[in-house]
């Protein structure tokens, strides 16, 4: 039996070791082929063991390079993975913000009780992110680049040399800044496909709602057939009703009036355990039941729903000239609205306010945005 965590070290970032990097890489020029491959990370990375035996040993701030594994290690046979997404922004203000990442620290703790792999205290993931973004921000981040930004990716992964099936009994936490090219929403808007009842990217009872890489690896098939269709992404339907879930790595937003005249925010709900829950999909909904649940500012007054909709619903909606808008939230794609949707041979064209983005897509992306980059002071907002 494993003994109990509490009587063995826990993760510690006031233990961090720091190895600097002796070579430093220059960084890439905004808008390079070299910035948009999304192969390039910064001079440092953090690296934190565990055992089942010793539990957590003292991170270390090492410079970036290859891991070395066994190839029997756990995660390369049975995906014992799961990882989070964040940016680190360069403000208008000079500084360096994340945005709410005790979400992202706690979602990542969710994630390895999903898998098997071990707890952790959120605050101190939370700590060595911070203390990686502080060193190489400065140099990747140039004040002069008011608007850039780097994606983050923490990650816990199985190490067990070992190929018996069973709960690891090593884990490896790194994390690592990456370069990413801009997140300009495509002209026109996205452009989604509607998933076919072959391709389900979670179920009830599955792990849809945790970030482990086995949600994104078996989804590519259904991505790609997308891409090669000329569509930007899948729109995720679930169940013979074709509830509409999630689109791509993002959550899915429509703005509809409904029969009865009323102008609803809608999204699916997360009590199915299909859907992740997005820190930008909480701060859309939240932001927007505060801003926008009143009406105001010349605006009708918005009902913010979370509820189960069906693509048939959508359809509706667009026949009968009531859908408003459709938008997908996430961190790596942040507020991208939405042009059309391919459903069962036809392409739905969704609105888009005659321009670049409808009128809530684009005040809901200028808030945030604000926030990120501060230009608006919000708790939210999180100087590194
Ligand atoms: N759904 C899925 C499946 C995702 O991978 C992501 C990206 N993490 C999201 C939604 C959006 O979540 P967030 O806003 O936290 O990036």
């Amino acid at each position: 039996a494993r003994a109990p965590a509490t009587l063995l070290p826990e993760l510690d970032a006031s233990l961090l070791t720091t190895t600097y990097n002796p070579n430093p890489r220059p960084v890439p020029l905004p808008g390079s082929p070299e910035e948009a491959s999304q192969q390039v990370c910064t001079d440092h990375m953090i690296q934190a063991k565990w055992t089942v035996s010793q539990g957590w040993h003292a991170p270390a701030l090492l410079p970036y390079g290859p891991l070395s594994l066994m190839p029997t290690c756990s995660v390369l046979h049975y995906a014992t993975e799961c990882f989070e997404g964040m940016k680190l922004y360069r403000g208008h203000d000079g500084h360096l913000r994340l945005f709410r990442p005790h979400l992202n620290c706690a979602r990542m703790l969710m994630s390895t009780q999903r898998i098997a792999l071990p707890s952790f205290p959120p605050s101190q993931l939370l700590h060595l992110i911070t203390k990686l973004c502080a060193t190489d921000g400065e140099k990747w981040l140039p004040r002069d680049r008011p608007g850039a930004f780097l994606y983050i990716r923490p990650t816990m992964i199985a190490s067990d040399p070992a190929l018996g099936v069973q709960q690891p009994k090593e884990a490896l936490l790194f994390i690592i800044l990456a370069c990413f090219p801009s997140m300009d929403a495509p002209a026109g808007g996205m452009r989604l496909l509607a998933s076919k009842d072959d391709m389900i990217r979670a179920w009830p009872g599955g792990f849809g709602y945790a970030k482990l890489g086995a949600n994104y690896g078996p989804s590519l098939v259904a991505q790609g057939e997308a891409r090669a269709r000329g569509y930007h992404q899948i729109l995720w339907l679930f169940g013979d009703e074709c509830r509409v879930t999630e689109a791509g790595a993002s959550n899915f937003f429509v703005v509809w009036r409904t029969r009865e005249g009323q102008v609803q925010l809608v999204t699916a709900p997360l009590g199915a355990k299909i859907i992740l829950d997005g820190v930008t999909r909480r701060s859309v909904l939240e932001l927007a039941r505060e801003r926008l649940g009143k009406g105001g500012q010349g605006l009708e007054k918005v009902e913010v729903v979370e509820r189960n909709f069906t693509m048939v619903e959508v359809e509706e909606a667009v026949v009968e000239g009531r859908l408003l808008e459709a938008f997908t939230a996430g961190t790596a794609f942040f507020i991208s609205p939405i042009g059309h949707i391919h459903f069962r041979g036809k392409d739905l064209e969704v609105p888009m306010g005659g321009g670049e983005a409808g009128v809530y897509t684009a005040l809901v992306k200028g808030w945030l945005k604000g926030i990120m980059w501060g230009t608006e002071q919000h708790e939210w907002g999180y100087v590194v």
